[in-house]
């Protein structure tokens, strides 16, 4: 996955705030938990830069624990034990950022392969396999069929927001 993994943060996290359960929250609140969806929702791949600069592309970056879902199903754990009782709005800012880190995993799974038994297997599964057939590797994934999958998360979460903000403007007209 290339381009639909912001978008994908985007559409789960206002999924998130939808809910009935958090519809009490001021905007400024449910501004930030959209945030933390975006940003969790690529921060799997930061390990790209220690796959570059340091790795020096020795091992493919779904290898590293940023891109073991179990990781991240037991940081969401520890973070919600830690600030139950100190504060709900972080817990929910931190089970936002996990979610959409386990979403990532989610779409990597169509095709770069994701170890989700973990550490009971180390197999990766996919649901489809890219053959590298074009001289620039990238080519190999915008020509397969599951860029068409990127360009829905994409295309839907551009009207989202797009809906969303005119929904933004007419409140204000009203209140004027
Ligand atoms: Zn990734």
């Amino acid at each position: 996955m290339f381009i639909a993994h912001l978008p994908a943060g985007y559409l789960l996290s206002k999924g998130v705030v939808a809910m009935e359960h958090l519809r009490h929250l001021s905007e400024q609140t449910k501004r930030r938990l959209i945030v933390a969806g975006m940003v969790g929702a690529i921060s799997p791949d930061i390990d790209l830069l220690y796959f570059y600069l340091i790795d020096h592309r020795q091992h493919g970056h779904h290898s590293y624990w940023t891109h073991l879902p179990v990781f991240w199903v037991i940081a969401i754990l520890i973070w919600i034990a830690l600030l139950w009782r100190r504060s709900r709005t972080w817990v929910w800012l931190g089970i936002v950022f996990g979610l959409s880190a386990l979403g990532h995993m989610v779409l990597d799974s169509t095709a770069g392969g994701i170890r989700w038994l973990y550490p009971l297997s180390m197999q990766y599964f996919r649901l489809a396999h890219i053959h590298a057939g074009q001289s620039w590797w990238v080519m190999n994934f915008v020509l397969h069929w599951t860029v068409l999958l990127e360009i829905v998360i994409v295309a839907s979460a551009g009207m989202m927001y797009l809906r969303s903000k005119r929904a933004g403007c007419a409140v204000r007209t009203d209140q004027q």
